[in-house]
């Protein structure tokens, strides 16, 4: 599959990766590779890419207990210590091989140790190779508010191995598919369209699929990497939905939903606030939430819940200026950003989602 050009950096596809690694992974460049990995993928994904990896760089491996739990400063300040123990220099590359709190976490500690050194994303799961290890974005959670610190740093590359997905778990997988679903949504009509008919669909096309995906964030990425404009087009479904991702960490940490169940329903929900300001038609509203209800199951709220994460919006890295906002759909394929919304508005949302 073709190299995708990035803001800076390239994104390899399969067959590309081991050369480009080998290629660049050389002593005079490198004093030290250190893996950072967490302790799943470091069961399921680290033998692979050692035994492909073929480099006299000295090499550490830096592991972590697997869960979005521990995206937090208190991990990082682990991980800064064993780079410093184990010796990490500028001259050290960190590779984070692992789902989208590997690539975040460890994109945020290359970033800032020692003023930034470079890393590599080699994301395992299928939401971080369509979404998280694309952009730059990185960071960690600050208590229960979802990605509070972090930096804008891109990637020195990022090599996708969609054989890794072969472990990943069937519900892992969903929570992936809605970053696909929402870059249809966002960009891409016809690209929306493959997802009505996923039945017969095998890994050729998946693939496919895959490589479609970062070709739309990256092409929203590369127009604005700092999020001034159009790079809030990603955000649809997020208003909502990290508040929701916020709120079932909080307050019932037994049922907490993955990211993409999250956004799952914050697209629903955005979706039906574009139809209230007449951004888009009562038929392509419902074809929205049919389509995402047939793939994600319906959570249940009750009104105190709701209220809650109306409080959680508040907190929301996206308002400006106190004011929540939203990029909202205009028409399937088309994207408003800057929108506002009355909490109002917000309640029928939730009214019509429970229907
Ligand atoms: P994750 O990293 O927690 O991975 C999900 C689970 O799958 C973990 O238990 C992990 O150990 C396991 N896993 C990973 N690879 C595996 C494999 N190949 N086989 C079996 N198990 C495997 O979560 P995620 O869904 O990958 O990413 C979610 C995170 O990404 C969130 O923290 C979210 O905020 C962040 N994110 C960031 C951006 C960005 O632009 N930076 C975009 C979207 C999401
Ligand atoms: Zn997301």
């Amino acid at each position: 599959m073709q190299t995708i050009n990035a803001n800076g950096y390239s994104v390899y596809f399969n067959e590309n990766c081991q050369n480009y690694l080998s290629e660049i992974l050389k002593p005079e460049a490198y004093s030290k590779i250190f893996i950072l990995a967490d302790s799943v993928t470091s069961e399921y994904c680290l033998p692979d890419f050692l035994a492909n990896l073929a480099t006299d760089v000295p090499l550490e491996i830096i592991e972590f207990e697997s869960g979005e739990q521990f995206k937090n400063i208190e991990t990082c300040y682990e991980i800064w210590s064993a780079l410093t123990e184990l010796g990490g220099d500028r001259k050290s590359i960190i590779i984070n091989l692992g789902g989208g709190v590997v690539t975040d976490l460890g994109g945020f500690v290359a970033s800032t140790f020692k003023r930034g050194i470079e890393y590599i994303n080699v994301p395992t799961t299928l939401l971080a190779m369509v979404d998280a290890s694309i952009g730059g974005k990185n960071g960690v959670d600050l208590g229960n508010l979802k990605n509070q610190i972090g930096t804008i740093t891109t990637p020195k590359a990022v090599l996708i191995s969609t054989g890794f997905l072969a472990t990943l778990p069937q519900k892992q997988m969903r929570s992936g598919l809605a970053e696909m679903l929402k870059h249809g949504l966002i960009q891409d009509k016809g690209y929306w369209d493959t997802f009505k008919n996923l039945n017969g669909l095998n890994t050729d096309d998946l693939d496919a699929l895959i490589h479609q995906s970062v070709e739309i964030k990256n092409n929203i990425v590369s127009q604005d990497p700092t999020e001034n404009g159009i790079r809030k087009a990603l955000n649809f479904g997020h208003t909502l939905g990290h508040a929701i991702e916020s709120f079932f960490l909080e307050n019932k940490p037994n049922e907490a939903l993955l990211h993409g169940e999250a956004i799952a329903v914050g697209m629903i929900l955005e979706s039906y606030l574009s139809l209230e300001k007449g951004l888009i038609s009562n038929e392509e509203y419902q074809e929205i939430k049919y389509i995402i209800l047939d793939l994600f199951e319906r959570v249940s709220f009750n009104s105190e819940d709701i209220k809650n994460i109306m409080d959680l919006l508040i907190h929301d890295k996206k308002n400006e200026f106190g004011k929540v906002q939203f990029a909202l759909l205009n028409g399937i394929g088309n994207v408003k950003i800057n929108q506002f919304s009355d909490n109002e508005l917000i309640y029928k949302a939730f009214e019509d989602y429970k229907m």
